[in-house]
C-alpha cells in the first residue's frame, strides 16, 4: 500500500490510527539526490495516538535500501537504513516547551501535514555520511591502482603501499 503524502495527524491521533506502507521515490527528492539510487522503496509503520497527557503523538519506524558509493573502492554499495522516531504534533514553535522529553516536536501549522517529508527527515538523519562495503567484500584497490603505483610498477609509500611492502618481507 502506498502511504498518503498529506495526512491530518491530529485526527489520526484521536482515532489511534496505524498507517503502514511505502513512499514512492518521486516524493523523496532530498533522499534521491543524496544517494545513487533507492533500490528498495521506503517502507514505514506509523502509530498515531494520544499519550497519557492526551498530547497528539506519532511513533514508528522507517526502512529503506539505498545504493551509495563505497569510499574505499568507489564502487556501488547497498546500504539498509533504519530509523525509529517519536514525535509530538504542535501548532507553533512557541509550544515546543510542551513537548514531552521522549518526543521530538513535529510542527504542523495547518490541518494537514506532509508525512513523506517527516519520514524522509528521519532517514536522512540516519544515513551515514561515508559508506563502505563490509570487510571482505570490498576490493579496496581503487586508490592503489590509480594513484599510488610508481612508474616502475612498485607501490609508493602510501599507507597501503607500506602494508604491501611489509607483507612481502
Ligand atoms: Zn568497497
Amino acid at each position: 500500500m502506498a502511504l498518503p503524502t498529506y495526512i491530518d495527524p491530529r485526527k489520526l491521533a484521536l482515532q489511534g490510527y496505524l498507517l503502514e506502507g511505502d513512499v514512492a521515490s518521486e516524493s523523496l527528492s532530498r533522499l534521491t539526490s543524496a544517494v545513487e539510487s533507492i533500490s528498495k522503496p521506503l517502507r514505514a509503520v506509523v502509530q498515531f495516538e494520544l499519550d497519557e497527557s492526551r498530547a497528539k503523538v506519532a511513533h514508528g519506524s522507517v526502512d529503506v535500501t539505498v545504493e551509495v558509493i563505497c569510499q574505499r573502492c568507489l564502487d556501488i554499495v547497498s546500504v539498509d537504513v533504519h530509523a525509529e522516531f517519536a514525535v509530538q504534533v504542535i501548532w507553533s514553535e512557541e509550544h515546543e516547551n510542551r513537548v514531552a522529553k521522549n518526543y521530538e516536536p513535529w510542527l504542523v501549522v495547518d490541518k494537514m501535514a506532509n508525512l513523506s517529508e517527516l519520514l524522509e527527515d528521519e532517514i536522512l538523519l540516519e544515513l551515514p555520511l561515508v559508506n563502505y562495503h563490509a570487510e571482505g567484500t570490498c576490493t579496496g584497490d581503487a586508490f592503489i591502482a590509480d594513484a599510488d603505483l610508481e612508474t616502475d610498477g612498485s607501490i609508493s609509500d602510501s599507507p597501503f603501499g607500506i602494508l604491501a611492502q611489509l607483507k612481502k618481507k
